[in-house]
């Protein structure tokens, strides 16, 4: 997280308007921390989007366009693979984004399951909010302690606060609280 997924998602809406390709911008429905007819970045930048519920409402609303970007593919289902490929073999170009790992630094199976069938992968890094190294885990805190690892994956209506960790922050966070 805040590694600047949201912001490379927008940098390609921005392209993609000007080179006149129709694009799709879709986020799941359940990622409600924000309005639901637009997808924000950490650093304000927003994009008009469409929520959408499930992975059959991916395909057909992105069969529309020539272009799918799809923000935080981790609250999908992993079926949402088999949207994606029949949405390519219709020759439409997508880019997606999304977290790999949860705050137990468990995968996500929807993004492990996209970054097995796409063609290409980039892997962003964000810092570590407590050292500033490289972060590649996130750290759920509750009254900044970290979440105990039997916690929900997801809570609905997330009030949790996430920061980026560096592995080694990550593990001495928590042996630390005990
Ligand atoms: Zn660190």
């Amino acid at each position: 997280m805040f590694s600047g997924k949201t912001d490379s998602l927008i940098n390609r809406f921005e392209r993609a308007l000007a080179n006149g390709t129709s694009v799709v911008a879709i986020k799941p429905a359940r990622d409600g921390r924000y309005a639901a007819d637009r997808i924000v970045s950490h650093s304000g930048r927003k994009i008009p989007a469409c929520s959408v519920g499930s992975v059959d409402g991916v395909r057909s609303l992105g069969a529309s366009g020539e272009l799918v970007l799809i923000d935080e593919i981790q609250f999908f289902e992993p079926a949402l693979g088999v949207s994606l490929k029949s949405l390519r073999n219709q020759g439409i170009e997508i880019v997606a984004v999304g977290l790999d790992r949860d705050f137990r630094r468990e995968e996500f199976e929807t993004t492990a399951q996209l970054v097995r069938d796409a063609s290409s992968v980039v892997r962003l890094i964000g810092t570590c909010s407590r050292c500033g190294g490289d972060a590649s885990l996130t750290q759920r805190l509750v009254e900044g302690t970290p979440a105990p690892l039997d916690a929900p994956r997801l809570l609905v209506g997330d009030a949790g606060l996430y920061e980026p960790r560096c592995e080694r922050c990550w593990i001495e966070e928590r042996r630390d609280a005990g």
